[in-house]
């Protein structure tokens, strides 16, 4: 079976479901009012939101006694039963009912099965070329997802990270091909990433396989830190993939002098950095972000060593 969304259908999912779930139907209200700055950052404008509903992700336990101990909340037999789910292959789209897009959507496997990318970059461009105006991403288990025990998507209108336009004037440094398919480094701006452009989903994932198994692996985890975003383009999809070396900035925390509740994922590394205090959203500034960005994810040399280890 082929399968095929548009955009189109999605959004009017979405209005459904906001018109028969009032929970969600509040947090998707209560988002236009959220206030959002922007910070100019070398080569790439960013935004900070302040959204206090995230404050459940955002200080979320993802320790394995924590997840033990919750029932989880992608599994069909555990959501509300007002959320209605488009199949979609081996997965279900929802709507995320804490949203930070104005349009935003869940995209869980419809078993629990950890959260690795492994095997579904295919599955990934497939659905971010159906879905055009929106973006596709995947935190990786400790890199932002909220539930690492159940792998999952999420995706969200593209128009408003701020990524992927500052990509379109960046230098990209061809690494490997694959037909058509480039996989190429970007170290000219604060966030450094790797971008596979494709036309056909299966080399894309080739060369995202070839470029998986050469970044390093930290000890104990099952695939390398990263988050992931994937959109349409004229062309195809590009997806882009960042690199990560730690979960959360040094200073994350609520307490004390300094601290900020601030944990980075890929709408951060898209371009909208979420705040859920108010206090950490007036005190997010330029120099602070690149201390972010220096911290968790690779810098120049860290990226291009591992793009002279593609094979
Ligand atoms: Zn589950």
């Amino acid at each position: 079976m082929e399968l095929k969304v548009n955009s189109q259908q999605i959004d009017q999912f979405i209005a459904s479901q906001i018109a028969e779930w009032p929970m969600a139907a509040g947090n998707f209200e209560a988002l236009k009012g959220v206030k959002v700055k922007e910070v100019a950052l070398p080569g790439w404008t960013v935004k900070v939101q302040f959204n206090p509903a995230r404050i459940v992700s955002s200080s979320a336990k993802v320790d394995a006694k924590s997840l033990k101990e919750r029932k989880c909340f992608l599994c069909k037999e555990n959501r509300p039963e007002v959320q209605r789910g488009i199949d979609y292959g081996k997965y279900t789209i929802l709507i995320n009912p804490f949203p930070i897009f104005p349009r935003h959507l869940t995209i869980p496997d419809r078993s629990h099965t950890d959260q690795l990318i492994s095997g579904r970059i295919a599955d990934m461009m497939t659905l971010a070329a159906q879905l055009d105006e929106y973006t596709v991403f995947y935190n990786g288990p400790r890199c932002g997802a909220s539930a690492p025990d159940h792998m999952h998507f999420q995706a969200g209108n593209s128009d408003f990270l701020t990524l992927g336009e500052a990509l379109e004037s960046a230098d990209l440094k061809t690494v490997a091909t694959d037909g058509d398919a480039v996989l190429a480094v970007v170290d000219s701006l604060p966030l450094k990433v790797f971008v596979i452009d494709a036309t056909d989903p299966a080399a894309g994932e080739r060369l995202f396989d070839r470029l998986y198994r050469a970044i390093p692996v930290p000890e104990g985890e099952k695939e390398p830190m990263m988050n992931l975003l994937c959109f349409a383009t004229p062309a195809g999809v590009r997806l882009v993939v960042i690199p990560r070396k730690r979960h959360r900035p040094s200073f994350y925390g609520t307490e004390g002098e300094g601290t900020m509740l601030l944990s980075p994922a890929s709408v951060d590394m898209g371009g909208v950095f979420i705040t859920p205090l108010e206090k950490d959203f007036n005190a997010l500034d330029a120099d602070k972000i690149l201390q972010v960005l220096d911290e968790l994810c690779l810098s120049a040399s860290e990226i291009n060593e591992i793009a002279q280890n593609v094979q």
